[in-house]
């Protein structure tokens, strides 16, 4: 079955991806949310739900069958093997409904899957033909969540970056850079690369 070309588009956090992805959006390309997707698919999705509850246990949901965020948080915080377990279990389901979703867009010649933390292209058997990585200036970072979230400090943000994969790291993995500072326009960046994208030989 014809499948369009899945392009991730990440970046740090307040780089950029989401306004990135309204403007591929705008022309007409669809965007899959992994980050949000993964949030429903661990509320909804039975395989996920029964491999969670084995490994954390039961109270990883209510009795509503609801998942037990904080609990849950609680419990992998300070145990990064934990946390690695988990997010061993969630990857592989987000990789199978990205597959399928993508399918749904065959009339495409491709579409986006958007998350804070992908891998480069290919690597640990990613479903991405290509990566597109947003930088953008660490101040300006800063200075933009601030607007967009008020009630996170500068510090607040300063701690999620230094725990994220550093700037040097994205772009070593890039196919791909979308530069979102105060000099360069996004619009014409995100434009080459659909024009790219369009012509399948990328
Ligand atoms: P997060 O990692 O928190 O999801 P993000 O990488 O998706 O963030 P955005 O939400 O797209 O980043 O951008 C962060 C904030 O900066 C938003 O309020 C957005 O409107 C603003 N912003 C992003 N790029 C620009 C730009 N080129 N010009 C003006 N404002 C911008």
């Amino acid at each position: 079955m014809k499948k369009p070309l899945l392009i991730g588009v990440t970046g740090g956090i307040g780089s950029g991806k989401t306004t990135v992805c309204r403007i591929f959006e705008a022309l007409g390309i669809p965007v899959y949310s992994a980050d949000e997707r993964a949030k429903w698919l661990v509320d909804h999705d039975a395989i996920l739900k029964s491999d969670v509850t084995r490994l954390l246990g039961s109270e990883a949901y209510d009795e509503a069958g609801r998942y037990n965020r904080s609990w849950v948080a609680a419990q992998v915080f300070a145990k990064p093997d934990l946390l690695l377990q988990l997010n061993a279990l969630i990857h592989p389901r987000v990789h199978a409904d990205t597959e399928l979703w993508a399918r749904g867009y065959a009339d495409k010649p491709y579409v986006i899957k958007e998350a804070a933390l992908l891998r480069a292209a290919g690597e640990d058997g990613n479903n991405l033909d290509k990566l597109v990585v947003v930088q953008s200036p660490l101040e300006l970072r800063i200075h933009r969540i601030h607007q967009r979230d008020p009630h996170r400090s500068a510090q607040e943000i300063k701690n999620i970056i230094s725990r994220q994969i550093s700037d040097e790291e994205r772009i070593e993995m890039a196919d791909y850079v979308v530069y979102n500072n105060d000099t360069q326009l996004l619009i014409p960046q995100v434009l080459r690369l659909h024009e790219a994208f369009c012509q399948t030989g990328l």
